[in-house]
C-alpha cells in the first residue's frame, strides 16, 4: 500500500497514512501525480500505433516537456489499442508545434520517397 501524497510505502494492515491522513492506494499512479499538480492536462497527439506514440514521446521528451501515456494496446491480437500523449496544459502549444514540425518533415521525407516521375500521369495522394 502506498500513501498518494507522499509516496510513502505501507505494509498490508494499515489504511492510512500517518503523515498525511489520507486513504493508501494500492499502487502509485505512474508519473501521474507530477501532471496533476498542473493547471490541466491536454492530449497532444493521439494514435493507434504503440511505436508511433513512444516515438513523439521521445520527442517531445527531448524537449523538455512531461508526457503521460495514457490508454494502451488493445488485449486482442491484430486489434490496435488507442494511445494518447498527455502533456501539462503550459506545454500543450509547444508540444502540439513540435509535433506539427514533425509531421510536415516525415511528410516531406515521404514525398521524396514516393514521388515518382510523372510518366503515369498519377497522383499519389
Ligand atoms: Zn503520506
Amino acid at each position: 500500500m502506498f500513501c498518494p501524497e507522499c509516496s510513502a510505502e505501507y505494509r498490508d494492515g494499515f489504511a492510512r497514512c500517518s503523515d498525511c491522513d489520507v486513504p493508501l492506494v494500492p499502487a502509485l499512479p505512474p508519473e501521474e501525480r507530477e501532471a496533476m499538480h498542473g493547471d490541466g492536462e491536454a492530449t497532444v497527439f493521439v494514435t493507434r500505433e504503440i511505436t508511433e506514440a513512444e516515438t513523439v514521446k521521445e520527442l517531445l521528451e527531448a524537449n523538455g516537456i512531461e508526457v503521460c501515456v495514457s490508454g494502451e494496446s488493445s488485449p486482442l491480437p491484430g486489434v490496435p489499442g488507442e494511445v494518447r500523449l498527455i502533456v501539462n496544459l503550459r506545454q500543450a502549444e509547444l508540444a502540439h508545434e513540435i509535433i506539427e514540425d514533425a509531421q510536415v518533415e516525415a511528410e516531406e521525407n515521404l514525398d521524396n520517397v514516393v514521388r515518382f516521375p510523372d510518366s503515369q500521369g498519377k497522383e499519389l495522394h
